[in-house]
């Protein structure tokens, strides 16, 4: 098996929940570089809860160099990538031997822990002196949202418009259901079939596409976030894409048809549900096979990726409740609640980074 010249120069694009494990579980074993945009990992799924309890985000945004303590961290974006370096965008060339793209989705958020702790602490602010609140989207973070507003302040007159005929269509029916009564017994109106335009808003009167009128102190846009795979349409990998955007990956997770490329996480095409447990898996292949080519291992030491063949979910709805979406059984209320919403795998993620509280 082909093993560099050069060595064991790894580096990562993106410090989201696949890149940042990757950095962590490779940095006393290769020359690590990780590349992000922010100085910090944070916990996606733990976002909603930051917003009603700001000091949540105090656990779940953790500085890169707390895991990270052996290697390099380049705040910036990559803009261009060819066969042997990457490019940033404040202008930094960075060679690499192997690289493992891991840019997921496009989310701009600041660039340190303490403007995203502020900008957690302001979006508290804009809920508490709301009194009608309007979310826009019922998929997770949608829904995530409504249920924590709802808990924690349920004097408030939450609205929730989805333009789908149901809620949380990545999961099954059932769920959706049951996700709907949960809501709906707390006050939650629930709008299916409409959407909101954003632009048409006078004096807190929002207008919906059925000429429906929602009148709201204040608004959350919930939509999907495109992926952040932009920046690889002008480079050596425009051909690696499929059409829409994600990196065409073969089961080893190596870019098709190249050697030292490897791509994990949302932004693969990866026939399977895009879940941040299932980008960690992906990062835990890479990390195995990566130590086995740099080793000069047999390929047969390789490790294959097998995509998740059914949907597994868990969608909290507040700090005790949650609707769970396994293979064969949909279950809502305290026990999925139990497993997920009260800290919201925190814990164990921080773990996982290997950080000890
Ligand atoms: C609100 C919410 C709740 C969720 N709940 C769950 C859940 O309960 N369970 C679950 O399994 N999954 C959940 N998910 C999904 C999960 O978070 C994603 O599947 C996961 O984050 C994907 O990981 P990733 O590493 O591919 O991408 P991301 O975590 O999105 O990380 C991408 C990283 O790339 C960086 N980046 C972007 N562009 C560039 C660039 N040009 N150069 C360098 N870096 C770049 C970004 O800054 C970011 O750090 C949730 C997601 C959200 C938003």
């Amino acid at each position: 098996m082909e093993k560099r010249e050069n060595g064991n120069r790894v580096v990562i694009l993106g410090g989201g929940v696949a890149g940042s494990l990757v950095a962590k579980s490779l940095q006393f074993d290769a020359h690590v570089t990780l590349i992000d945009p922010k100085e910090y990992f944070e916990i996606p799924w733990a976002n909603l809860r930051a917003m009603v309890e700001p000091t949540f985000a105090e656990r779940t945004l953790i500085n890169h160099r707390d895991y990270l303590t052996n290697g390099d961290i380049v705040t910036s974006s990559v803009v261009n990538v060819t066969e042997t370096e990457v490019l940033t965008a404040d202008g930094c060339q960075i060679a690499y031997d192997y690289l493992v793209i891991a840019t997921g989705h496009a989310d701009p958020v600041p660039k340190t822990r303490s403007e995203r702790l502020d900008q957690y602490k302001a979006e508290n602010q804009k809920i508490k002196s709301a009194n009608s609140i309007l979310i826009v989207g019922g998929g997770p973070t949608g829904v995530e949202l409504a249920g924590e507003i709802a808990v924690d302040f349920p004097e408030k007159k939450i609205t929730l418009v989805h333009k789908g005929s149901r809620l949380l269509e990545f999961i099954g029916a059932k769920a959706a259901d049951k996700t709907l009564n949960w809501l709906e017994s707390r006050n939650v109106e629930v709008k299916l079939e409409q959407s909101v335009d954003l632009n048409s808003v006078t004096d807190g009167y929002y207008q919906t596409s059925h000429g429906e009128t929602i009148d709201a102190d204040c608004h959350f846009l919930c939509i999907g976030k495109p992926l952040a795979s932009g920046w690889l349409r002008e480079t050596v990998l425009k051909n690696d894409m499929d059409s829409q955007g994600r990196i065409k990956v073969d089961e080893l997770l190596r870019v098709k048809g190249r050697s030292n490329i490897f791509a994990i996480g949302d932004i693969t095409d990866i026939p399977e549900i895009k879940q941040g447990f299932l980008a960690q898996k992906h990062a835990e292949v890479v990390v195995k096979n990566l130590k086995v080519i740099m080793e000069g291992g047999r390929e047969c030491r390789l490790v294959t990726y097998k995509p998740l063949s059914s949907v597994l979910a868990i969608v909290s709805l507040g700090r005790k409740d949650a609707v769970a979406q396994f293979p064969f059984l949909t279950i809502s209320g305290r026990i999925p609640g139990f497993i997920k919403s009260g800290d919201l795998f925190v814990g164990k993620t921080r773990k996982q980074m290997g950080l000890t509280s």
